[in-house]
Formats: C-alpha cells, sequence, structure tokens
C-alpha cells in the first residue's frame, strides 16, 4: 500500500472527515472489482465518516485478479451457506415429523395398553361369570 502514496499518486494526502489520511483500498463488489479507491480510515470502526471517493488510478490488474478470486469465493461460500440452512431446515422439520411421529406411536401404545387392561379386565370377569355358572351346574347335578 506505502507504493500507492508515492509522490505519483495525484491522490496523495486526501484526508477523510476523522482528519487522517484516507487510505487508498481496491474495490472487492463487482461491477466495479479491482478498481481503486480512497475510503475511511475508520471504515471498519462505528466512528467513521464513511469517506469514500474514486481514485483516478488504473485498475490493478493482481488486485482485479485477487478481487474477482474474492467475489467467486464469497459466492461459493454463500451457495454453500445456503445449502447448509437448507439442510438444517430440512434436519429439523425430519425432527418436528419425528416428534410427532413418536408421540404418536406412544399415544398408541398407551391406549393399547388401556385397551389390554380393559380386555383382561373383561376376561377375568367372564371367567368368574363361567365359574359362578359351572358352580351353579354342579349343585343342580348332584
Ligand atoms: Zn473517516
Amino acid at each position: 500500500m506505502s507504493s500507492d502514496s508515492s509522490s505519483s499518486n495525484p491522490l496523495r494526502g486526501v484526508n477523510c472527515g476523522c482528519g487522517e489520511r484516507a487510505p487508498l483500498r481496491t474495490a472487492l463488489i463487482e461491477p466495479n472489482v479491482g478498481r481503486r479507491f480512497l475510503g475511511c480510515v475508520n471504515y471498519k470502526a462505528e466512528t467513521g465518516c464513511n469517506f469514500f471517493e474514486w481514485a483516478n488510478l488504473k485498475p490493478c490488474p493482481r488486485g482485479k485478479e485477487f478481487g474477482n478470486w474474492i467475489v467467486k469465493k464469497k459466492i461459493d461460500l454463500e451457495k454453500e451457506n445456503d445449502e447448509l440452512k437448507a439442510k438444517i431446515r430440512e434436519f429439523k422439520l425430519r425432527e418436528e415429523w419425528l416428534s410427532v411421529k413418536l408421540n404418536s406411536m406412544y399415544r398408541n401404545m398407551k391406549e393399547m395398553e388401556d385397551d389390554h387392561a380393559l380386555k383382561m379386565e373383561e376376561w377375568k370377569n367372564k371367567f368368574d361369570w363361567n365359574e359362578l355358572e359351572m358352580e351353579e351346574l354342579r349343585l343342580q347335578v348332584k
């Protein structure tokens, strides 16, 4: 970066609103990838003045190449991020579905148990009743 502030740089010595020399940067956003600009020295901090000015310089070929690589990388990462987010959504839906299914299975099992207890009670009553009938028959036969 220091080579950009050489005496041949006509923008040398431009200050941003923060009162400090605005550093020369390279744009990494389409359609200006590789284009040079002067930006606020504190542009990352909340205290920055948002100073911005295109530098009247030819785009640096290496900067443009690197910028294009960065832009492509960013697009790739965003795509990957979207894919992962979609996968997480899919997993969450699947988890919800499994949870619903599991709850339904528990409910069915409980119903079956209750039903089974009822049936057992019925059978037991029936058996007791049969025992009584048998006893009566036995008494009649005697
Ligand atoms: Zn500033």
